[in-house]
């Protein structure tokens, strides 16, 4: 008896064992032997085995990637991402290295990404958080100021028509108020994350398995745990330089055609670096990855 092939879509994973939805139901899924190429977002062809089970047998093509980081190598984060969502706070202290690894992430994977600055309503370190992160809207990153917790109707109303018909990730260190964000656009989140962990987790509850949220037929959100676990390891750095957007401009405008941009003579970056047109953190955070880039082992 040959069994029919579905249509899924993975919702959650952890380690080589997938939750997938097909036609409203869910599906704990495994690869064929220890292949673990599938990603939360991925749309995917299963054959049902024994009740509620079922083998991955192919993958769709993917209109995005993004990857996370494990020791020098990238594995798969998520698929079929539209945008990213970066939350940092006006407290605790965000990290700008790890903004700027995100954005580098979203620029490599041609995803739009945008930053939301939460708990406006702690005035203390309003401004300093706004001149911060005034930064990256400089740089052309939308920023949206929210208040999940004092405001939460003004950011529903904010943020909703921005993920609506799109797959978002938002992504976050901890506490900036990434989970309260995602309670706010998706009613029952914590309870759909308990059910999860309960399938694919042997009843342990853990969040750091990244998952798929859909709110309707066209709008999906991920919650992505560990900010840090970017993979950037697989880009060349043809792609690196790219994914700096302010460096775009001068790119081709070095003395040597193969300028690394890193102690070169008529370098066109390291010049705009000197006059203050280019920010010399950005540079350096390019210099460390490059750098990164040479450590990776395949
Ligand atoms: P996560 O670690 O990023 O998922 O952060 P949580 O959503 O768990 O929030 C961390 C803490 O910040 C919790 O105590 C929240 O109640 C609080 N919090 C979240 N959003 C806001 C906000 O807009 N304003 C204030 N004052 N506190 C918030
Ligand atoms: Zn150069």
């Amino acid at each position: 008896m040959t069994k029919e092939l579905l249509t899924a879509q993975i919702i959650a994973a952890h380690g080589r064992h997938y939750l997938a939805t097909s036609e409203g139901k869910m599906l704990h899924c495994v690869t064929r032997g220890k292949k673990s190429d599938v990603a939360v977002g991925d749309t995917v062809h299963v054959l049902p085995t024994a009740k509620g089970q079922a083998v991955i047998e192919s993958i769709n093509e993917r209109h995005s990637l993004l990857y996370r980081s494990d020791q020098y190598k990238s594995k798969l984060l998520a698929a079929n991402i539209d945008q990213l969502f970066i939350v940092v706070a006006t407290e605790p202290s965000f990290s700008d290295d790890l903004v700027s690894r995100a954005l580098v992430a979203a620029e490599a994977a041609k995803i739009e990404a945008h930053l939301v600055l939460n708990k406006t309503d702690v005035t203390g370190q309003l401004e300093k958080a706004r001149l911060r992160t005034a930064f990256y809207a400089s740089l052309g990153y939308p920023v949206h100021q929210v208040s999940a917790t004092a405001k939460p109707d003004e950011t529903f109303s904010l943020l909703m028509p921005l993920v609506k018909n799109r797959t978002s990730i938002l992504i976050g260190q901890s506490g900036m108020g990434k989970s309260s964000l995602i309670n706010l656009l998706v009613p029952g989140a914590d309870i759909a994350t308990r059910e999860i962990s309960t399938v694919l987790n042997s009843g342990k509850h853990t969040t750091t398995f990244t998952r798929l949220y859909r709110i309707d037929e066209n709008t999906a959100v991920i919650d992505s745990p560990g900010f840090q676990e970017f993979g950037l390891y697989h880009l060349t750095e043809g792609m690196l330089e790219r994914a700096f957007r302010e460096f775009r401009p001068y790119l081709g405008h070095c003395r040597f055609y193969n300028c690394r941009h890193l102690t070169e003579p008529g370098c066109a970056i390291l010049e705009a670096v000197k006059t203050g047109h280019i920010s010399g953190t950005r540079h350096q955070l390019y210099r460390q990855l490059v750098h990164e880039s040479e450590q990776k082992i395949y």
